[in-house]
């Protein structure tokens, strides 16, 4: 069973659905190797990922790096804001500390 799937995301500059991206749900892998002597198996577990494939966008051009870099951002700003609000419900709650 092939649990990764390729799916089209929207470029961050162009927002354009320009990008081919794999994605993928935790799994268990079975690789079994022969050898000589024995049979053996060997069991990985892959977590949950998402790997860009496209180079670059076909329409405004950025390559990987890039858009890697602008959804890593993205990504940043969101926890930021998370954490902001979290700090919030907490001084709600009569906590006056740092949260780190
Ligand atoms: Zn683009």
């Amino acid at each position: 069973m092939e649990p990764h799937t390729k799916i089209k995301v929207e470029c961050p500059f162009c927002e354009k659905e320009t990008l081919e991206v794999l994605t993928w749900p935790s799994h268990t892998e079975i690789k079994s190797s022969r050898s000589a002597v024995a049979k053996s198996k060997t069991i990985r577990k892959v977590s949950e990922g998402f790997e860009l494939m496209s180079d670059r966008c076909s329409n405004c051009g950025k390559n990987a790096n890039e858009i890697r870099k602008a959804w890593y951002e993205d990504f940043s700003k969101t926890d930021e804001e998370k954490r902001k609000k979290r700090l919030e419900e907490l001084r709600k709650l009569g906590f006056s500390g740092v949260i780190r």
